[in-house]
């Protein structure tokens, strides 16, 4: 049976773009237009996933998870602006899944909504190694190797790495992979995702003659789970 999504979003023209977005993808979709409303559906509807924007008219949706969170434990992925730092902290601290920011890349939002439902979030669990054909990145040693051979990364380059491969074949944007890897105040040159994308290809990708990291035009990066 299709999965039902809820969508809690005030912005009536991005709440039927999603809407028509999953009925596209096969989802059962409801809409609720201020928070008030949506917990209410999220508390009597059998959701499989709420999307859950943060500012909202009658009840935010911070307040809204917070409430949700005491009585149900559906994914729920958050909708947030992009200065919105402490609304994606609390977000996550309050049990939130995952948030996107806004605006989002279609294919993300969706392929977020694939790995909540999947019950994955992507993260795997700490301290696993995370492998990619003969690629092993140690999140534990703070190793990686390729073909047991082992690849010297700078810290940035490791942890973009391991943003990657522990969020496999999902799409991720620059801005989530900037939050990810540089911090939510990082302040310097936002095509810093796409040079230091650039080193891990040089140290990867050239040097083995392998293809790890795929671009998707107008979208992001991601590593997939058989590499090319
Ligand atoms: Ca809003």
């Amino acid at each position: 049976m299709a999965a039902r999504i809820l969508i809690v979003e005030d912005e009536a023209k991005i709440a039927r773009f999603v809407e028509l977005e999953l009925l596209h993808e096969g989802y059962a979709a409801d809409k609720a237009g201020d928070g008030r409303t949506g917990l209410e559906m999220a508390l009597r509807g059998s959701y499989d996933l709420i999307l859950l924007d943060v500012m909202l008219p009658g009840l935010n949706g911070l307040e809204v998870l917070r409430r949700l969170r005491a009585e149900s434990d559906v994914p729920v992925i958050m909708l947030t602006a992009r200065d919105a730092v402490m609304d994606k902290v609390s977000g996550l601290d309050m049990g939130a899944n995952d948030y996107i920011t806004k605006p989002f890349a279609i294919e993300e939002l969706l392929a977020r909504i694939r790995a909540a439902l999947r019950g994955g979030g992507g993260a795997s669990k700490a301290g696993e190694a995370l492998r990619c054909g003969a690629l092993c990145l140690d999140p534990a040693r703070h190793t990686v190797t390729y073909n047991g051979e082992d690849v010297s990364l700078t810290y940035k380059e490791f942890l973009l790495l391991q943003t990657l491969l522990e969020n496999r074949d999902i799409v991720l944007g620059r801005d989530t992979l900037l939050e990810r890897v540089w911090g939510f105040d990082y302040l310097g040159e936002t095509n810093v995702v796409d040079v230091y994308i650039r080193y891990l290809r040089q140290k990867l990708d050239e040097k083995y003659g392998v293809k790890l990291i795929h671009t998707v035009r107008g979208v992001g990066y991601v590593v997939k789970g058989d590499p090319a």
